[in-house]
């Protein structure tokens, strides 16, 4: 079976040749164990940080030589374990990799569970709008940034897998909606497809001129999938009160120590009495099924798109990670094997 290794770890951009496809043999099953036949795997910005040498308590290191992990969704095709079928899809953390040893765990966020694809719903809508990436958006602005009506919301790398549904969930919520990405044709699709109220592209100018263009009665919440000179516009621009959600800051993920971007309006936070609150969407894992009710009546009722960009096979799944970094994406990238 094929998994994806880190060859080398990058230094800054991450690029396709620090990855390496290998055969790898599977272990024989032990009880309590499932084997499954992955079927799509998530590609996601928090890899970079985990190529990085050095743990931290959340992001532990992937190791040179060994397969990455990532969310999968695959179908179990040997089991040594009662809750787990031939032919169940199972929702796990075992990706980059053609077939996944995988055993429950204490962990309720990373063990691995069985999802129920009768809903119509296409099995990879789990690691999406179902998935991490949906919760991610739903728990950032309805718990952290704890949206209050009238709201003016500005959501960076709207066009991304949290972007997107972030966009909708507060254009669904009935507030004024404001999204940056990195090209043309992102802009169009976040005003034209998702409805978003105004959209820019920080590439066409100053990000604090932009907001000021599109947002003149300043912003209320900023859901920040960006850091950096991104965070410091928002902090330009945020009402008195007004909250960030920090969710992500891919504008540093490829920088280490003094090349990090600088915050410089972070004064603007005591001045204002601004909340920023940092997240991890596992740190709202006992509210899944709360979110995932919202996120099935919305998926139902057509009003909540959610586009993908797929590429198919293990060999290309380097080239689509490191593409994160310079937006090849519209929306949640996935693996389809
Ligand atoms: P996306 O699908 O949004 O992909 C990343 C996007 O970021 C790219 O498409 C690109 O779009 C944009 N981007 C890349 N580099 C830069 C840059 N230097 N400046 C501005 N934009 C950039 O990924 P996700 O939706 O999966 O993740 C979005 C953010 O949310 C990330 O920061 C991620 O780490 C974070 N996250 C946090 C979670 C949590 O639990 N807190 C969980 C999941 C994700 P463009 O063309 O617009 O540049």
């Amino acid at each position: 079976s094929r998994v994806v290794t880190l060859a080398r770890r990058p230094s800054g951009v991450p690029q396709p040749t620090d990855f390496s496809v290998e055969e790898v043999e599977l272990p024989r099953l032990r009880e309590g164990d499932v084997l499954v036949s992955n079927e799509w795997f998530s590609v996601d910005p928090s890899m970079r940080i985990r190529l990085h040498g050095g743990d931290s308590a959340y992001f532990a290191s992937f190791a040179v030589g060994a397969p990455l992990e990532g969310w999968a969704v695959g179908r179990t095709v040997a089991s040594e374990h009662p809750n787990f079928q031939v032919g169940d899809y199972v929702f796990h953390s075992a990706g980059w990799r053609e077939h996944a040893v995988v055993a429950p765990t204490a962990d309720a966020w990373t063990s691995p569970r069985v999802v129920d694809v009768s809903r119509s719903r296409p099995p990879q809508t789990y690691l999406g709008a179902l998935g991490p990436s949906g919760l991610t958006s739903w728990a950032g602005l309805l718990h952290v940034a704890e949206l209050r009506e009238g709201d003016v919301v500005y959501v960076s790398a709207g066009a991304g897998a949290v972007g997107t549904l972030a966009v909708q969930i507060a254009r669904l919520r009935g507030h004024r909606v404001i999204a940056s990405a990195g090209s043309a044709d992102k802009v169009r699709f976040l005003t034209d497809v998702l409805g978003a109220d105004a959209a820019f592209s920080y590439r066409d100018g100053d990000l604090s001129d932009q907001l000021a263009t599109h947002a003149p009665g300043g912003i209320d919440v900023y859901f920040d999938n960006v850091g950096g000179d991104h965070l410091d516009a928002a902090l330009a621009h945020l009402n008195p009160g007004g909250r960030v959600a920090l969710c992500g800051s891919i504008s540093s993920y490829n920088e280490t120590g003094a090349s990090q971007p600088a915050v410089r309006n972070l004064f603007r936070a005591v001045e204002k009495g601004l909340t920023l609150r940092g997240f991890l969407a596992r740190m709202f894992a006992d509210r899944r099924e709360e979110f995932q009710r919202d996120l099935h009546s919305w998926l139902e009722s057509g009003s909540i798109r959610f586009p993908e960009t797929i590429v198919r096979g293990l060999d290309a799944a380097p080239a689509a990670f490191t593409g994160l970094f310079s937006g090849q994406n519209l929306g949640k990238t996935l693996v389809q094997l």
